[in-house]
């Protein structure tokens, strides 16, 4: 068997962030650059590596990008207030808190606070429910770049049955929303489900988002199936895993994304591309009502 094509996340979001950046400089040469503003409370080390990089890439796409640090002290007051002063920028199309937030703080309530119209994590009540309801709305990065990597690779979601593994805000309910969406037919597991193998081995496009490394067996895998692994597992010995187990896995499906280099670039780019339509809607306001 000669294994698995590989879904090469980094490819594609090059190729999704080239497009962006061409459209931010459009609006940058009107005065209007897309304004993306992270905020960081405490010093968990991931977070900090992930607000590099989401700010590094926010740079390179030629936005405006503000990196926002409160200790690991900070009240929820504090954080709250920093959120809403954003809300009131017109320069910021784009807020992201990154999560999770330190003990003690309560990140529902926060995320409450962002303006739907610049929350490009999709998180707000206002957006999850606009997802349900299948109105427009910002949609969640990591889900939304799952969609977009498929889609670039002209793998239909429409009539197949979508695993997904992992039932989070963040990732497992809304991928389920968006394949939903799309006409999949849709099963999702989580660590209640029984006899976890024999749902995944339903799946057409299986999906893992659980953060327990290699936990999905080569065996679980439906020969010829689209296989998406969201998982970042850091392993004792310091390099990275996601939720499948890899090589086994490659053996019998059809498209398999690495980790990393899988769906993790993809998220940063679906973040730009969240932002870059929030700055274009707010550029052309008579768009804000279509
Ligand atoms: P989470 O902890 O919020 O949710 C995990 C989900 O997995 C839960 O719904 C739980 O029911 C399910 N689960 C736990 N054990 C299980 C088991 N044995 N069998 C089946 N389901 C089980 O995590 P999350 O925020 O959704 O993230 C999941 C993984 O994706 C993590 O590794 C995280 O680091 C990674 N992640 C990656 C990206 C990216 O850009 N690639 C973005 C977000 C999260």
């Amino acid at each position: 068997m000669t294994g698995a094509r590989i879904l090469d996340g980094k490819a594609t979001a090059a190729t999704v962030r080239a497009e962006v950046r061409e459209r931010a400089q459009g609006l940058a040469g009107r005065g209007r650059a897309p304004g993306l503003t992270v905020i960081l409370v405490g010093d968990d080390p991931a977070s900090h590596v992930y607000v590099r990089n989401k700010d590094k890439a926010a740079h390179e796409a030629g936005f405006t990008v503000r990196t926002l640090r409160l200790p690991a002290t900070a009240s929820q007051r504090d954080v709250e207030a920093l959120v809403e002063a954003q809300n009131g920028d017109p320069a910021v199309h784009g807020i992201l808190v990154q999560l999770p937030l330190p003990k003690g703080l309560d990140a529902e309530r926060v995320i409450a606070r962002i303006d739907p119209s610049k929350d490009v994590d999709g998180l707000t009540a206002h957006n999850v429910a606009a997802l349900t309801l299948g109105r427009p709305g910002m949609r969640p990065c990591t889900p939304l770049g799952c969609i977009e990597l498929l889609d670039r690779h002209g793998l239909a979601l429409e009539g197949r049955e979508v695993v997904v593994l992992g039932r989070s805000m963040l990732v497992g309910k809304p991928l389920a929303a968006l394949a939903l969406e799309r006409n999949a037919t849709v099963t999702i597991a989580h660590s209640r489900t029984r006899d976890l193998g024999a749902v995944c081995a339903r799946a057409d496009i299986l999906v893992a988002a659980v953060g327990s490394p290699r936990l999905v067996q080569g065996a679980w895998v439906k020969p010829g199936a689209v296989v998406l692994d969201v998982g970042i597992n850091r392993l004792p010995d310091g390099t990275l895993a996601g939720d499948v187990d890899f090589e086994p896995a490659r053996e019998r499906a059809a498209w398999i994304t690495p980790v990393p280099g899988g769906v993790g670039p993809m998220t940063i780019a679906m973040l730009l591309a969240n932002t870059l339509r929030s700055a274009e809607r707010a550029a052309t306001p008579s768009a804000a009502v279509l």
